[in-house]
């Protein structure tokens, strides 16, 4: 088997030789209604090409840039497999062979360039936010809040000091964490790229995250590629919800919100109680999907999906928030990301730090 798949060849043969048992729990192929999208699919073609069964060509490559990592399909598993970890080991095959998506490539490239997916410095963003006195919890908003949502760090910063857990953005924050890299498949520079990150944060005994595509990367994708933080990664969720008795003591807002489960944070960091803690604290309805923490669906957002198959995505987007927020009411999530997913499909969404400092105020 070739070399990149290697270590995911019992994975790629539990699917390969697997009767489809989640089937339904891809949101990818549910979105497209296309077969070939299914995790057992996207999974026997990886394998084929690995074998050396098929060449990598566009429709293989095609396919295996059809996830978006969620891992939803291994909540289903009997295996335990994770395909989406499988999937976007395959993807340096099609790199390999020049045929990544474009918009896949794209995005890599700019990486490369500038340290981040967006082509931009985050040293000024940074600056602005600097704490002007040491704060007990150094905060990493992610390069994607930095470059598109600012006002997201306000929002956090000002509920963390509401909350007696006094923030100040970090120096580090100045980097992104790879993920990009990671689920593009450029993985010998990804593992270059963390254990470059990991110096950076040396001087930072606990580090508080924000976005859970960052926390999850930065704690479980790390070590995977064995690169050992000095770090204990926190999220930013999981210190507001230890510091909810010094929250202040008001009625929650006289609204219904229904939580989404952000997959990074839900199934891979295993925090599904914490948001819910803080949402109970701001609005008087919560409302749950039908299915909600583990089997919890996607947003659309992971695995470069947005980039190379932007219908699909907001589609997955457009399905999520109906299963959250069946009455149109406002989907509320942890994740930047999905947030921004489920307004591209159209509908009301509103991240929890931005409807805690509502509350707040
Ligand atoms: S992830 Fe598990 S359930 Fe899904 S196709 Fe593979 S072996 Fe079957
Ligand atoms: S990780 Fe998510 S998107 Fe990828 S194959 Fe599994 S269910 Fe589908």
């Amino acid at each position: 088997m070739t070399t990149p798949l290697a270590e995911h060849s019992h994975a790629l043969a539990m699917c390969t030789f697997c009767p489809k048992v989640c089937r339904f729990a891809c949101p990818v192929s549910e979105a497209t209604q296309n077969e070939s999208h299914s995790t057992w699919a996207k999974m026997t073609t990886a394998r084929q090409v690995a074998d050396g069964q098929r060449r990598m060509d566009e429709g293989a490559s095609n396919a295996i840039h059809a996830c978006t990592g969620c891992g939803r399909c291994t909540t289903f598993c009997k295996h335990d497999n994770v395909p989406g970890e499988t999937l976007f080991a395959a993807r340096s095959l099609a790199r390999a062979e020049g045929l990544q998506p474009q918009a896949a490539a794209t995005t890599i490239g700019t990486f490369t360039r500038s340290g981040n997916p967006f082509g931009e410095s985050l040293s000024k963003v940074v600056e602005h936010f600097k704490a002007e006195t040491p704060m007990r919890y150094p905060l990493f908003p992610g390069c994607s809040t930095l470059v598109k949502r600012t006002a997201l760090i306000d929002d956090a910063l000002m509920v963390a000091n509401a909350f007696g857990a006094p923030m100040g953005v970090c120096k580090a924050s100045t980097r992104c964490c790879g993920y990009p890299l990671y689920a593009g498949g450029a993985h010998d520079e990804f593992a270059a790229h963390a254990r470059a990150f990991a110096q950076t944060l040396e001087p930072y005994p606990e580090l508080v995250v924000m976005d859970p595509g960052c926390a999850h990367t930065l704690s479980v994708i790390y070590p995977k590629f064995q690169v050992k933080l000095p770090s204990r990664i926190r999220t930013l969720y999981e210190v507001l919800a230890d510091n909810l008795p010094h929250a202040p003591h008001k009625p929650p807002l006289d609204e219904a919100a229904g939580y989404h489960d952000a997959c990074h944070l839900g199934r891979g960091m295993g925090q599904y109680e914490e948001p819910r803690a803080l949402l109970r604290r701001a609005v008087s309805t919560v409302l749950e999907a039908p299915s909600h923490h583990a089997e919890g669906g996607c947003s659309g957002g992971g695995g470069l999906l947005p980039r190379t198959m932007p219908e699909a995505s907001v589609e997955i987007a457009r399905r999520q928030a109906l299963e959250v927020a069946s009455g149109g009411e406002t989907v509320v999530t942890a994740c930047p990301t999905s947030r921004r997913m489920f307004e591209r499909a159209g509908k009301k969404s509103e991240d929890l730090v931005s409807i805690l400092r509502r509350w707040l105020e």
